[in-house]
């Protein structure tokens, strides 16, 4: 752990390295369902070099690297117009959607502080469904938040129900394209046009589907409308190092026009440094997001992401299908596109979860809440294509092993006990927990489901809490 005294040498530095991750998820054999987007080894060979080229470049000062100017440029030209933004409108590159969603909020914020002087509590009207970024964003920004349920049936936001929750402080609407829980996309048009009547900004959170959404519409397949060629649409996430495909820490914000984009900027000359000017939240950065980003637009282009997009909604509907044919099992609404949320009411998905794990496969549990219950998250992206028949299998099997234990489902005593020692947490309160899960400090547990179990039924605030205990005690 200790710096060593002196250095060594390269092969060395990179043999470790490729050795520490012998531990890690085996993510390019195409078993883990979440949090990845492989663009294949041809694509991520030209992507690395790209973005190794420009690691060390700083995106702080485009004044020594027009070269960086000239990619975020060109990166935001080329999104502009697969996401249908008016010829004014402008964007920024940053670090991933939650940063774009920190500006966003900001923008909407600093817009209001300068033209409604009457607004003393800045309030987010969003859906039950968006992202927690936007939680984030108001407690670092000092706003307040107003959570509109949504259909309990479709899990999309509830236009009329959206727009009786504004009101006089309200400074940002929040729609999703779609919300990464279910895969649905928020009836965009109603709902800005909801916010366009009371002169109120709307983003749209088209993080993860964004890119996905527009080649779809590309390749002549159904899409909801979401987009900026929808007036009420003021700002727009999307982010490039998801369905993108891009190397990890790219994203973007797009603004209607320039004029909005002046609230998302900083600047500051009261301190003995360089006057500071910063796009985003961050100031140091590396090239490397940008020249990666620009290098995945230019390998795929039109074509290769039409490609890339149709065999991964292939994948999706083979998925759903065969989903559909195993008794007990149902995905929670229609998704628009390639992510979604399957649920049981026969034998918890706890269960199935660690029985798929136990096979290999790596899914994302979603705890119960606001009319969704629990569930297990699948995102589907092209790293996964071909694997539907074994999966689809394993299933059905995990189904039976879930089915034939029975074992779980109620928390007991184990609730009690964790809400016992989290009424005045310590720092050991995650270890006791810990231990009464039957989880060893250090090591991954082999199962979750007696955990999530408990965690679906605690309290909100408690597992938030428990949650901070968790990391505080693995980054030890
Ligand atoms: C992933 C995601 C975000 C947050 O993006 P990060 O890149 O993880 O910071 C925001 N909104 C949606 C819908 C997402 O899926």
């Amino acid at each position: 752990m200790s710096l060593p005294v002196h250095g060594r040498p390269h092969d060395e530095i990179l043999a470790t390295l490729r050795a520490m991750r012998a531990v890690d998820v085996p993510w390019r054999a195409g078993r883990l369902y979440a949090g990845i987007y492989d663009p294949g080894p041809e694509a991520e060979a030209v992507i690395k070099a790209a973005y190794s080229e420009f690691l060390t470049e700083n995106a702080l000062y485009p004044n020594y690297y027009p070269s960086l100017l000239q990619l975020e440029a060109t990166i935001v030209g080329s999104l502009k117009e697969l996401l249908r933004a008016p010829e004014r409108a402008a964007g920024s590159c940053t670090s991933g959607g939650t940063e774009s969603i920190l500006l966003a909020v900001k923008t909407a914020r600093d817009k209001a502080r300068a033209e409604r002087p009457q607004v003393t509590t800045p309030t987010i009207v969003l859906p039950r469904t968006a992202h927690p970024a936007f939680h984030k964003a108001a407690h670092l920004l000092g706003l307040a938040l107003r959570i509109v349920e949504v259909d309990p049936a479709t899990f999309r936001a509830d236009p009329a129900a959206m727009a009786a929750a504004i009101d006089d402080q309200t400074v940002l609407v929040v729609a999703s394209a779609p919300c990464y829980s279910h895969g649905v996309v928020d009836p965009v048009p109603e709902i800005a046009a909801a916010a366009a009547a009371r002169g109120i900004p709307c983003h749209v959170d088209a993080c993860v589907g964004g890119i996905h959404l527009s080649v779809m519409r590309l390749a002549g397949m159904d899409v909801p409308e979401f987009d900026l060629h929808l007036p009420g649409v003021s700002t727009l996430s999307v982010d490039m190092h998801k369905y993108g495909y891009a190397a990890k820490n790219i994203s973007l914000l797009l603004y209607r026009d320039r004029e909005l984009r002046r609230y998302g900027m900083y600047s500051n000359a009261r301190t003995t440094g360089y006057a500071l000017i910063n796009s985003g939240i961050l100031s140091t950065r590396s090239g490397g997001p940008l020249a990666g980003a620009w290098a995945t637009l230019q390998h795929f282009g039109q074509a290769g992401y039409i490609n890339l997009v149709t065999a991964v909604m292939e994948s999706t509907h083979r998925l759903i299908d065969g989903i559909g044919q195993i008794p007990g099992l149902r995905v929670l609404s229609k998704p628009d596109m390639c992510m979604f949320a399957v649920a049981s009411d026969e034998v918890s998905v706890f269960l199935i979860d660690d029985a798929m794990s136990r096979r290999g496969w790596a899914l994302q549990p979603q705890f119960a809440i606001g009319g969704s219950p629990a569930n297990l998250h699948i995102s589907v992206n092209h790293g996964n294509i071909g694997q539907e028949d074994a999966f689809l299998s394993d299933l059905r099997a995990a189904m039976e092993e879930a089915r034939a234990d029975g074992s779980l489902g109620d928390p007991g005593d184990l609730q009690a006990e964790v809400e016992r020692i989290m009424a005045a947490p310590g720092p050991d309160s995650f270890a006791q927990i810990a231990a009464l899960a039957g989880i060893t400090p250090g090591s991954m547990p082999s199962s979750f489901a007696q955990i999530n179990t408990v965690l679906n039924a605690l309290p909100d605030p408690i597992v938030e809490q428990l949650l901070i205990e968790y990391l505080n005690s693995i980054y030890a």
